[in-house]
């Protein structure tokens, strides 16, 4: 027998994400009730047009190898995406499609990083982003943030950890998990500093389209030639057309990086699934009616969920206004975010991810991506957790 795990891989920490979701999940099977706030995907079906598309074209026998960088048409559809909604004139060749966003960002950490390059990561931060830094086998830069500036850095923070060996920035808005949108101010000021330091940005922007209370987002890329020239854009399918299971994302970048990635993509999966591109093809060019029901009804979940969780002693919430998540602060209960899971769990079967996931041990995440019954439930658990940790 030779088990030796390579050193890239024995670096990597397991996801406490998913110890919890396991957990749940036979506590589940084993027929207790349990109640589930950590589920990271729209508990809506894909629109019915987007499945009909991709049932079409397998059914037509659309079933072989694509390019590995995705069909034209698909590419297309995502060059048009960004001049329609974001004024950004990508050409196709700039388009990179993947099997997720996750996997765009795992291409876009690869073609740009290396040993010695540090990346900026803001915390709260999604949990992936720290460990292929690590995988390129570069080094994570974590910048602490708190409700205080509703999870945002800020431009003396990130001028105080731009060194000569920085090479990226990872910039998530709206965010998972704490739901904060950069204002279009707050972005731009810091692209500004990227631009003045010729820092790469890497700008996940998977939950653009998931807005409330009137926010907007504007993509970094769209300030100046500058910042274009300095951002790459990682998107995709997963939340805004509840995908998830489709494995279909993109990233959009200036040329020089579209092509490193679509090497990498070449030697490594090859192409993403051929009939889920075609669904992809039909969620971009179809009706976009789904998102307004979704909204509304993400929005209603949102408001009662955030009004309860302020009303809970012992715990506080800002106000989260984009994505579906719930970042509340758990400090005043004196206990650390692992603890308030494992208990929380144990006496109440509810489950929450503990905040130190996403590094930020004062907080959990809540996913209001499930129903407003189970939200009345949860919170009610929750509540009297918090009144019992307090006796
Ligand atoms: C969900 C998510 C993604 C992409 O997920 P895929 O399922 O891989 O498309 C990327 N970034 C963030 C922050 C996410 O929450």
């Amino acid at each position: 027998m030779n088990c030796k795990i390579s050193r890239r891989a024995a670096s990597l920490s397991p996801s406490l994400t998913l110890a919890i979701d396991s957990k749940a999940k036979q506590m589940k099977a084993d027929g207790l009730d349990v109640v589930g706030f950590g589920a990271g995907e729209p508990d809506f079906d894909t629109p019915q047009h987007i499945k009909d598309a991709a049932a079409k074209a397998l059914a037509a026998g659309f079933t072989k190898y694509t390019p590995a960088a995705g069909i034209p048409e698909l590419r297309q559809a995502i060059a048009d995406k960004h001049k329609r909604e974001n004024n950004l004139s990508y050409k196709p060749s700039q388009i990179i499609v993947s099997c997720g966003g996750k996997h765009s960002c795992f291409n876009v950490i690869f073609a740009t990083c290396e040993e010695g390059d540090e990346v900026i990561i803001p915390a709260p931060y999604w949990l992936s982003y720290p460990e292929m830094v690590k995988m390129a086998s570069a080094k994570p830069v974590i910048v602490e943030t708190t409700d205080k500036t509703e999870f945002k850095i800020t431009p003396t923070q990130l001028r105080a950890v731009i060194t000569p060996r920085t090479r990226l920035l990872i910039l998530n808005t709206p965010s998972n998990p704490t739901g904060s949108v950069y204002t279009s101010d707050e972005v731009r000021a810091i692209g500004d500093i990227c631009v003045e330091k010729n820092v790469l940005i890497m700008s996940d922007e998977i939950y653009e389209h998931l807005l409330y209370d009137g926010a907007v987002t504007k993509s970094v890329a769209s300030f100046s030639p500058a910042h274009f020239e300095h951002t790459v854009i990682v998107h995709g399918f997963a939340k805004a057309w509840s995908m998830t299971g489709w494995r279909l994302g993109w990233c959009a970048a200036p040329e020089p990086i579209a092509k490193a990635i679509d090497a990498i993509q070449s030697h490594s999966t090859s192409n993403p699934t051929s009939f889920a591109q075609k669904g992809g093809v039909a969620a971009l060019t179809g009706s976009q009616d789904h998102l307004k029901i979704w909204l509304a009804e993400f929005n209603k979940r949102r408001t009662f969920a955030w009004t309860r969780l302020n009303s809970i002693p012992g715990l506080s919430c800002v106000n989260p206004k984009g994505a579906f998540y719930l970042f509340p602060n758990i400090s005043k209960t004196g206990l650390k975010s692992t603890a308030f899971c494992a208990r929380l769990l144990e006496a109440e079967k509810v489950a929450a991810v503990p905040g130190i996931a996403f590094g930020a041990d004062d907080y959990i995440r809540l996913s209001y991506a499930t129903s407003m019954a189970n939200l009345e439930k949860g919170l009610e658990r929750i509540e009297r957790f918090c009144k019992e940790v307090a006796k």
